[in-house]
């Protein structure tokens, strides 16, 4: 069994339906549990500014699921959420970045794990911290704590 991290954002008709219905969706994909959720948080949107403000989380996962088997099965879950994809970090209902992946680092043309912005966004770091502890260790970055301390 592989665990996984996973940050899930959203912006567009109502935000808390689409990351708990999220959630529960990969909770029910095969071979896979959520072991630990973050409260859910609230950001101000990445890049362009005229859209609503963010509802963030992250989960932890357990999964028999490869990392490319992972992608396609989230970004299933996407479109079911009727995901649109217009510009970059546009206004979204449902986005699944896979932050952590055991202690992998993979680099192809799908995937980036860890995810290569994961220590800049505090929309993820902090949901991360509260379900990690302050020993945590981002494979190929550090220690969690160090990421936090200078993002806040
Ligand atoms: P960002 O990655 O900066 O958060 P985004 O989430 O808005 O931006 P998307 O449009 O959702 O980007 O995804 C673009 C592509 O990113 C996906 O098609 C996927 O192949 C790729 N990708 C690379 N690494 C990852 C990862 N760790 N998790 C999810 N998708 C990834
Ligand atoms: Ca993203
Ligand atoms: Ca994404």
């Amino acid at each position: 069994m592989n665990i996984v991290y996973i940050a899930l954002g959203s912006n567009q008709n109502n935000p808390v339906y689409h990351i708990l219905k999220g959630m529960k969706q990969i909770n029910h994909l095969n071979h896979t549990h959520i072991i630990k959720k973050s409260s859910l948080y609230s950001s101000k949107p990445l890049g362009p500014k005229n859209q609503p403000d963010y509802i963030n989380a992250v989960i932890k996962i357990q999964t028999a699921l490869e990392p490319e088997e992972l992608l396609n099965s989230l970004q299933k879950i996407e479109d079911i959420h009727h995901r649109q994809r217009i510009k970059k970090w546009g206004p979204r209902t449902l986005d699944l970045d896979i932050l952590i992946y055991n202690n992998l680092e993979i680099n192809s043309k799908r995937l980036t794990i860890p995810h290569p912005e994961m220590t800049n966004r505090e929309f993820v770091l902090i949901p991360l911290f509260e379900i990690t502890n302050h020993r945590f260790n981002i494979p190929k970055f550090g220690k969690l704590v160090h990421y936090l301390k200078r993002n806040l």
